[in-house]
C-alpha cells in the first residue's frame, strides 16, 4: 500500500521550461541531467516495488529533519519484520571501488552512497527512538541501471546491482508478504505528516523575465521557441512543423510564465511580451478574457484564475 506516493518533481519540470527560455551554464546543465536521469531510476524503482505484496507500506521521496538535520529517503518500504530504507542510483557506464571510495574511469571520484545511505539510516534510526516506534532497519543502494557496472566491487556490502534486483525482490516479496498491524500504518502515517516540502525554486539558476527569451513552446515539446503565426486560429512550430490551436499555445505558455514567475501578475502586456509571436494584442485580450477573470484597476489591471462555480 502506498502511504505516500513520489509526487510531480516541481524542480525538474522548472528546469524543464526554463531551459527552452535560456542557455543553461554547463554546471546548471549538468545538474539537470543528473537531476533527471535519478528521478527516471527512482520513477523505475518504484514499479518494482508496486510488485510486492499489498501488505507493506510505501513511502516515496522523503525529506525528513531530526535533531535540526535534514535527511532524504528515496524510498521507504515498511513490513512487518524490517523497515527498508532504499537509495536508488542510476548512473551508467564503469566504475571502481577503492579504499571506500568510488571512482569513474576517468579517476574522477563521485559520492559513495554508502555514506549517504548510513548517515540517513543513523537518522532514521534517531527518528524511530523519538517517536517510540521499534523495527529491524535495513539499508540498501541500489543501482538500478543495466549499464551500470563496478569493478572491485566488495562482496559484502548494501549494494544491489541491476543483475541482482530479480532475486532480491523476490526475497524481499517474502518479507513484504506478513501483514503490518495498525501500529506500523500509524508509525507510517506519521512520517508522511513529517515530510518537508523543499522550496523548488530555492536551487534553480537565476532567472528573471528580462533575460529570458520570449516566444511560446512547441506543443509537441520539441524545446523550439520560433513558431510561425500564419493564420486566425492555429501556429505552426518551424522546427518540427506541429500545428496547435493558437488558444491552447497561448494558454499553455500564460501557465508557463506564472510557473516561471509565481510572484508576477498576468497582464495584456506581459503576455504580449511572454508570448511574442502573437501578432495580434487582442486576440491574447480575447483569450485572457474568456479564461480568466479580470481584475481592473486601471492601467496595472490584471487576470486571475477564475473563481470555481
Ligand atoms: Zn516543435
Amino acid at each position: 500500500m502506498i502511504i505516500k506516493p513520489r509526487g510531480e518533481n516541481i524542480e525538474l519540470e522548472l528546469f524543464h521550461s526554463l531551459r527552452v527560455h535560456k542557455k543553461l551554464e554547463v554546471e546548471d546543465e549538468n545538474n539537470f541531467a543528473y537531476l533527471e536521469k535519478g528521478w527516471l531510476g527512482e520513477k523505475q524503482f518504484d514499479l518494482l516495488l508496486l510488485g510486492l505484496p499489498n501488505e507493506c507500506l510505501i513511502l516515496n521521496n522523503l525529506l525528513l529533519k531530526v535533531n535540526n538535520s535534514l535527511f532524504q529517503i528515496d524510498s521507504l518500504l515498511i513490513t512487518q519484520k524490517k523497515i527498508y530504507i532504499f537509495e536508488i542510483k542510476n548512473n551508467e557506464g564503469d566504475y571502481f571501488f577503492k579504499n571506500d571510495r568510488l571512482y569513474m574511469f576517468t579517476g574522477k571520484e563521485i559520492k559513495n552512497p554508502l555514506n549517504q545511505i548510513s548517515r540517513s539510516e543513523s537518522l532514521f534510526r534517531q527518528l524511530l527512538q523519538d517517536l517510540r516506534f521499534n523495527s529491524i532497519v535495513e539499508s540498501q543502494v541500489v543501482f538500478i541501471n543495466p549499464e551500470f557496472f563496478l569493478y572491485e566491487a566488495p562482496v559484502k556490502t548494501q549494494f544491489v546491482f541491476h543483475a541482482q534486483l530479480g532475486r532480491f525482490l523476490k526475497k524481499l516479496e517474502i518479507t513484504a508478504a506478513s501483514k503490518v498491524s495498525a501500529d506500523h500504518i500509524r508509525f507510517a502515517e506519521k512520517l508522511a505528516s513529517m515530510h518537508i516540502t523543499e522550496n523548488p525554486y530555492s536551487r534553480l539558476p537565476i532567472y528573471t523575465f528580462e533575460e529570458l527569451e520570449k516566444g511560446i513552446a512547441c506543443g509537441r515539446g520539441c524545446g523550439c521557441l520560433d513558431l510561425e503565426d500564419t493564420n486566425r486560429h492555429t501556429l505552426i512550430c518551424k522546427k518540427c512543423k506541429f500545428i496547435e490551436d493558437k488558444e491552447s499555445a497561448i494558454l499553455r505558455s500564460v501557465g508557463e510564465f506564472s510557473f516561471l514567475f509565481p510572484e508576477k501578475r498576468i497582464t495584456l502586456d506581459v503576455i504580449y511580451t511572454w508570448c511574442k509571436v502573437i501578432k495580434s494584442k487582442r486576440t491574447i485580450q480575447k483569450i485572457l478574457s474568456k479564461n480568466y477573470d479580470l481584475v481592473l484597476l486601471g492601467r496595472g489591471s490584471y487576470y486571475v484564475e477564475k473563481e470555481k462555480k
